[in-house]
């Protein structure tokens, strides 16, 4: 196959492939590039391989910089442009289940592509556009179909990530895993508990926010996968509420966290241990427990102006996505969003009257009296029983706040 076309990204290349083939090497685009490219999606990192060794590479381009030269790996600079050109190479040893003890550099083309994961990334593109096809990637890619390069329970003993790779482009591509590729995930699904639990992490989300996700995630259940995966184990039944969610197409990786933890049921105290078991970022966790917090209200008790105001337009919109996907309303996507914008007032900053106030005018001792009537005040101003004005909240304060406390909140 040849292509009539190349995207702009790869006709910024050619020149560089054009330079290696000049000298007497051969150069392609590779991986996953070279795919999206076939079908026509947008691409984003470019990838050459070359039959050139690293310092043959570098004695050829002016400037270069040696981002991963122990693998292979040279950066070439070019036009203001960055590309990254890996010699080829085969792969031998995999002693934890990931990375390989030896990388070995290689002429031939084949050879390189044969330690690739499918056979859709195990795809090769000239510069001239013609297409290398060394293991029926076309046809799969036509057909939809994710397959190991070579024996899939041998590639999957190497390389135990090779089987989160397959569900996340099952997910994003929404294609079938081929049959004895996922007999051999189920086989090797205990190897995934050698991974570390930040790349397991990456893939899990890269396939939840795929557009196909309860491919991924049936998959995952049904070979075993999820059961090596940070508390997951068990709940089983959970995820698979979630495989068939109609619409299920959480934006963002705080919906994704939301989404599992509310069909998992977990409390918020709960919801941190559990991401933090997946080594999620901290600002992440955060956020996703505002989103269920406000997805467990739409189910439970009914959303509340003191709620939106204790969270972000972000984590709004988030926590809505995650309740509707779930079945719980509201029926406006923005309902949430309009009422939060409304509020008189969204930060605690914004209150008209401060601490220091109800010291100075309202002759409060300080101490936690002080917080506890600033409260009071800032859910009236939410409520919307008072205006947010200096001589309302303090007449408020001193009508309904001071009079039916106790005595002693006074100096
Ligand atoms: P994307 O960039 O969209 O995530 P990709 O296929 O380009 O998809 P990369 O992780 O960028 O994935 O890897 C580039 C290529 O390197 C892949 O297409 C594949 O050929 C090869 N590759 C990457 N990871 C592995 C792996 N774990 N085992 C074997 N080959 C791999
Ligand atoms: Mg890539």
């Amino acid at each position: 196959m040849r292509l009539a076309q190349l995207p702009q990204e790869f006709v910024g290349a050619q020149p560089i492939l054009a330079t290696l083939e000049a000298a007497g090497y051969e150069a392609y685009f590779v991986g996953g590039s070279v795919r999206d490219t076939i079908l026509g999606k947008p691409i984003h990192d470019v990838d050459i391989a070359t039959s050139a060794y690293p310092e043959e590479v570098k004695a050829l381009f002016k400037r270069t910089v040696d981002t991963g030269i122990e693998h292979g790996t040279v950066m070439i600079l070019d036009h203001g442009n960055g590309y990254e050109t890996t010699t080829f190479r085969t792969e031998s040893g995999y002693q934890d289940y990931r990375r390989p003890d030896k990388v070995t550099f290689v002429r031939h083309l084949e050879d390189d592509l044969k330690r690739r994961d499918f056979t859709i990334n195990a795809l090769a593109l000239r510069q001239d556009g013609e297409v290398i096809d060394l293991f029926d990637g076309l046809s799969d890619l036509k057909a939809g179909v994710i397959r190991a390069v070579g024996d899939p329970e041998a590639r999957f003993g190497e390389d135990a990530l090779r089987m989160m790779r397959a569900v996340r482009f099952a997910s994003q591509l929404n294609f079938n895993i081929e049959a004895k590729t996922l007999a051999a995930i189920h086989t090797h699904a205990h190897l995934l508990s050698q991974i570390a639990v930040e790349r397991i992490h990456d893939e899990f989300v890269r396939m939840m926010l795929g557009t196909a996700a309860y491919r991924g995630l049936t998959v995952m259940i049904q070979t075993t996968l999820a059961d090596y995966c940070p508390g997951l184990v068990g709940h089983t039944i959970d995820l698979s509420t979630i495989a068939t969610v109609p619409e299920l197409a959480p934006k963002n990786e705080v919906e994704v966290w939301a989404m599992v933890a509310f069909h998992l049921g977990l409390s918020y105290p709960d919801t941190v241990e559990f991401l933090q078991a997946w080594k999620t970022a901290n600002h992440i966790i955060k956020s996703a427990n505002q989103a269920l917090h406000l997805a467990y209200a739409q189910q439970y008790h009914g959303v509340t102006k003191q709620l939106l105001f204790a969270m972000t337009p972000d984590t709004i919109a988030a926590g809505t996505n995650v309740a509707r996907m779930s079945g719980y309303g509201p029926d406006d996507p923005n309902e949430w969003l309009t009422l939060y914008n409304a509020l008189p007032i969204q930060d605690p900053h914004d209150l008209a009257v401060s601490g220091a106030d109800l010291i100075k005018k309202m002759g409060l001792t300080p101490g936690p009296a002080v917080g506890e009537t600033l409260q009071k005040v800032q859910n009236a101003v939410i409520d919307g029983k008072v205006n947010n004005d200096v001589d309302a909240l303090l007449k408020y304060v001193q009508e309904k706040i001071l009079t039916t406390d106790d005595a002693s909140t006074k100096k």
